[in-house]
């Protein structure tokens, strides 16, 4: 929990976010800038920063979140393939330093992440 965070104030509720999906793990929003018909963000209810501060403890929920994204595209809509896409550090256009998976899908054309 980082009180500044935006995906934590989402994840406790103080802004709000469109779910498409939750359970003890993670949280799935809609982007609200959305660089796809389909824009997911997969975000871990656990803040951590990205790839770069996660841990072996985190092998289960980085899995999860790998093997969740075919069903939510698909059931979002995206049924002709989609992305799925980690953002880290300034050279990686990471904006929010909360741990997100990006699922990207949807007719293209769309920009690339
Ligand atoms: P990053 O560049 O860090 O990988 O992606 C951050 C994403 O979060 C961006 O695509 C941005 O549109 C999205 N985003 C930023 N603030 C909010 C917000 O308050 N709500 C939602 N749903 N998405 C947000
Ligand atoms: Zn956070």
């Amino acid at each position: 929990m980082s009180s500044n965070c935006i995906f934590c104030k989402i994840i406790r509720g103080e802004i709000p976010g469109r779910k498409v999906y939750e359970d003890e793990d993670l949280v799935v929003i809609h982007d609200i800038h959305p660089a796809a018909p389909v824009h997911l963000l997969m975000v871990p209810r656990e803040h951590f920063d990205n790839l770069d501060t996660a841990e072996d403890r985190h092998l289960r929920l980085l899995g999860k979140m790998q093997l969740l994204a075919p069903r939510l595209a698909r059931e979002q809509g995206a049924t002709n393939g989609y992305r799925v896409v980690t953002n880290n550090g300034p050279d990686g256009g990471q904006e929010v330093y909360h741990l997100h998976v990006h699922v990207l899908g949807g007719p293209r054309p769309w920009k690339r992440l």
